[in-house]
């Protein structure tokens, strides 16, 4: 038999968080909450499967839930979308980042990301037969380097893949790049992959920069976005791909065969929940709460936090405590130290390893608290 990913093992979030457990370790390393979800939409998903909503969801989503999401992108992002056409229910939504790369990337095709970059990305592109041109983000801010992005353009270039807020390392996009992402796409006839699973969780006032506001971009781009981060249920698996009718077209032909639907009680939960804008309109001043509660405790310490303005991931550099690779280093943490991170080398294709520890801060005070006074002592 011969492998189509060779080259790719367990996923570093498995292995993390595996290891956390192994060892007793406080888990900072994959991202999920500790906490509870909201009582309300788990009595929901119930009455629904009590009402005997438990067969088949229609492939691209529940109605009701597609018209909720289509209310909501109007009211965030100004932006009119069909509920009908422009939106697809996808089980998570790295179901529907491998669905649109399925659905418009043909052998051979290169398709422009910048590291570091999520994990599933890469290999989605090369199962599908593209090929991944992995650019970097440029330091110390992890911002887009334009130039860079233009002279890497090929005649093969048929994909550009975008991340804010950014994880691993927080970072957002600015109205700005957008607007240069804008002139290349329609320049160079490139199609878009947004993926924006943390539009909610932007701090110190920033707005989201969705591909959504920018209506020229919009009609070349697939964005994707993720209840398990809205709502703190990771373990749901529900998120959904937006864009225009006739892409959304193809990705649903793909998305058909791969996952086909999503489950119905929940999805006619969501449909509700999202009536009540309360109920993510809060999500950013939770978060940023929770980020600042971090920074706040891990301030005595040799740690050196970066600039985190988005998602729920907090990078800090340990170059004042050792000088050893990030993942032996993130080893010794979790196995002597009992706190587990993320290296975050393990998201650049060629293992770029600039001393960095990514922590999730997705995670009770008490929880924080207790890594915290661990690492205090290092
Ligand atoms: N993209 C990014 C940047 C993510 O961080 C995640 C979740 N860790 C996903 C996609 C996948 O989201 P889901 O769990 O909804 O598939
Ligand atoms: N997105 C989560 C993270 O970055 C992990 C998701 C997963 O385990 N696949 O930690």
């Amino acid at each position: 038999i011969s492998s189509r990913l060779p080259d790719v093992g367990t996923s570093i979030f498995t292995v993390m968080s595996k290891m956390a457990l192994d060892h007793g370790a406080i888990n900072l390393s994959q991202g999920f909450p500790d906490f509870s979800i909201d009582r309300k939409i788990i009595d929901l998903v119930h009455r629904y499967m009590l009402e005997d909503h438990n067969q088949y969801a229609p492939m691209p989503g529940a109605v009701a839930l597609r018209q909720a999401i289509a209310g909501v992108i109007q009211k965030t992002y100004g932006h009119a979308v069909d509920a009908d056409t422009e939106i697809t229910v996808t089980p998570g939504a790295t179901e529907a980042i491998f669905s649109i790369i399925a659905a418009f990337i043909h052998a051979g095709d290169e398709v422009l990301l910048f590291d570091p970059s999520y994990d599933s990305y890469d290999p989605a592109i090369r199962l599908n037969g593209g090929v991944p041109v992995h650019l970097h983000l440029r330091q110390p801010d992890f911002s887009i380097d334009w130039d860079d992005v233009r002279s890497r353009i090929t005649k093969r270039t048929r994909m550009i893949m975008i991340n804010t807020p950014h994880n691993p390392t927080g970072a957002v996009l600015t109205e700005h790049d957008l607007r240069t992402l804008e002139s290349i796409a329609l320049e160079h006839n490139l199609l878009v992959l947004s993926d924006e699973v943390y539009e909610r969780l932007i701090y110190d006032g920033v707005a989201h920069q969705s591909v959504l506001r920018y209506p020229a971009l919009a009609a070349q781009s697939l964005a994707v976005f993720s209840f398990g981060k809205t709502f703190h249920a990771t373990g749901w698996k529900v998120g959904y791909a937006v864009g225009p009718a006739a892409l959304m077209s193809e990705v649903r032909k793909a998305h058909q065969f791969i996952a086909f639907s999503v489950n119905t009680p929940v999805q006619l939960a969501l449909a509700e929940y999202l009536k009540t804008p309360e109920h993510y309109e809060t999500l950013g001043n939770f978060y940023q709460q929770k980020r600042d509660f971090f920074l706040d405790q891990i301030k005595g310490s040799s740690f050196e936090p970066r600039a985190c303005r988005g998602s729920y991931f907090q990078l800090v550099s340990y170059r004042n405590i050792s000088s050893q690779p990030d993942v032996a280093m993130a080893e010794e943490l979790t196995k002597k130290f009992k706190v587990a991170a993320i290296p975050v080398s393990v998201f650049y294709h060629d293992k770029t390893d600039n001393r960095l520890l990514r922590f999730c801060f997705a995670k009770k005070e008490e929880t924080l608290a207790q890594a915290c006074n661990i690492l205090r002592k290092l």
